[in-house]
């Protein structure tokens, strides 16, 4: 039941937005990690584009606090069903802080225009979009126009994830790189996108967040561009060498899932030519194991 306080309570809400395999679940993990630790209630909003569930397995979640959107993006298709989704979230879950991890695909601006609406903004606090961005993508400069420069140029704080995968020189042409389409937004360097939570709400002196809200809310139709998403199947006992192969035939975009090869139980990730497999540190749902779901460029 609601307290008087609590239905008082102002939240602050962030929209976790990245091309596809930047690290947006990572980040999310942390922070539900973080909330967890200090006593404080987290609800998250995930929208996968490829409909299996599997960051919902990867976030272990699966509570009153946690809600999957599928079948479209949330920055457009479906921003009712978010508004309604979080107003569901607040009145069942009471949260301290709300997350909305949004598809690779999504458009940050129009996923935070949302927050503005009644009657959500009555008790939205503060929002901010963290725009993760992969170093080793930016570096090879794979993919980087139409939805990587809108997303990083709706940033209001850019974290530059996994620094671990780009020489250490070459780090002053990666933030000019991102300095060209956003030239305000900070900028946080990470590996396996560890950040402080305390740096994901930067003060706001200007009031430049405060104020964006009370402006009239402009919803524009937007275009995106075309991607396909594709699940296939991978027998059990699958040599991992011939899976990886087979994966990187298909030269995805994103490939992600939970597979049982000849070693045992792996997840299977692939963001661009880097396909990998690793161990499991929790047995995922079993509906979900021996299925791969792949991410391409729709032709056009
Ligand atoms: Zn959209």
């Amino acid at each position: 039941m609601l307290t008087r306080m609590s239905q008082q309570k102002r939240v602050p809400a962030l929209v976790v937005s990245g091309f596809l395999g930047s690290g947006k679940t990572t980040l999310v993990r942390h922070l539900l990690a973080d909330a967890q630790r200090r006593g404080r209630r987290a609800a998250v909003v995930s929208n996968e584009f490829g409909e299996l569930g599997i960051d919902g397995a990867l976030l272990n979640r699966a509570g009153e606090d946690y809600v999957e959107l599928s079948g479209g993006c949330v920055c457009c298709r479906l921003s009712d069903e978010l508004v309604e989704t979080l107003q569901m979230l607040r009145e069942r879950a009471d949260p301290d802080l709300v997350i909305i991890e949004t598809s690779g695909v999504a458009l940050p601006f129009d996923v935070q225009l949302n927050f503005w609406r009644e009657p959500i903004s009555e008790w939205i606090e503060t929002d901010v979009v963290v725009v993760v961005v992969d170093a080793e993508q930016l570096a090879e400069g794979r993919d980087l126009d139409g939805t990587f420069a809108q997303q990083v140029s709706s940033a209001d704080l850019l974290l530059l994830n996994k620094l671990d995968r780009v020489a250490a020189q070459a780090l002053p042409d990666l933030e000019a790189a991102l300095r060209k389409i956003e030239p305000d937004a900070p900028l946080i360097g990470a590996i396996h996108a560890q950040v402080d939570p305390a740096l994901l709400f930067p003060p706001d002196p200007g009031g430049v967040r405060e104020r964006r809200r009370s402006e009239p809310i402009d919803i524009q139709p937007h275009h995106h561009e075309e991607f396909i998403t594709e699940e296939f199947s991978v027998a059990e006992g699958t040599e991992p060498e011939a899976l990886l192969e087979r994966v990187r035939a298909l030269a995805p975009l994103r490939a992600k899932g939970f597979v049982v090869t000849s070693e045992g139980p792996r997840i299977l990730q692939g963001v661009g030519p880097r396909i990998e497999l690793s161990k499991l540190d929790f047995a995922p749902p079993a509906e979900l194991l021996g299925r791969v779901v792949v991410i391409r460029r729709g032709d056009s």
